[in-house]
């Protein structure tokens, strides 16, 4: 296929969650982490790009007061695979110093971008690390880690739309699912 052509829903082979579902699970991951939190506001961790649309949608329905910073961190560079390095791609990181912080990611696939994630953000000095992912792969991760708040649980399959994409396309679908191959 072209370049040009990527990124047609057409190409989407299979729906996998639908958006009426995801804003539906988004309600109650949000009332949960509201519940759960510790008191004062909270500094949410965007972990670009692939959690944007995930994290607009979350934290729109958290009524407290929030910061929100964005990492722009990668570990597939473009395909379909991990490339197990994961690169921080900021010149600088947040101020997270004594924070209880809440990291936000599409999906949690290896686990190695969570773990990098964590660890330097506690390197930092924040007070302690949650986390949440719209998905979670049914795989054995390479690191220990697991998510705080999961949205869905999927299969081992590589998925595109609602803020993940295919070669930097897709992202902007507003549901889950499989490419045609
Ligand atoms: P991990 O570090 O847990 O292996 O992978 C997390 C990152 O890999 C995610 O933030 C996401 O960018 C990318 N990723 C993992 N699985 C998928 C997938 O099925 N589709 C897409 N588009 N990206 C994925
Ligand atoms: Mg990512």
């Amino acid at each position: 296929m072209i370049a040009d052509e990527l990124g047609r829903a057409d190409d989407v082979e299979r729906v996998l969650i639908d958006e009426k579902v995801i804003e539906k699970r988004l309600d109650a991951m949000a009332e949960e982490i509201d519940r759960e939190f510790p008191s004062g506001p909270i500094l949410a961790i965007v972990l670009l790009k692939g959690a944007f649309v995930f994290a607009a949608d979350l934290l729109r329905r958290i009524p407290r007061p929030l910061d929100i910073e964005c990492l722009n961190v990668s570990s597939y560079h473009g395909g379909t695979e991990s490339s197990g390095v994961v690169k921080f791609l900021d010149h600088s990181l947040p101020d997270v110093k004594g924070r209880h912080v809440l990291v936000l990611d599409d999906i949690l696939d290896t686990g190695r971008t969570l773990k990098a994630v964590t660890d330097r953000l506690l390197l930092e000095g924040c007070a302690a690390v949650h986390t949440g992912v719209l998905l979670a792969k049914d795989r054995p991760r390479a690191e220990d880690v697991q998510a705080d708040y999961v949205g869905f649980e999927i299969g081992d399959e590589f998925v595109v739309g609602y803020g993940l994409d295919y070669r930097g396309r897709y992202r902007n679908l507003p549901f889950v699912g499989v490419l045609k191959s």
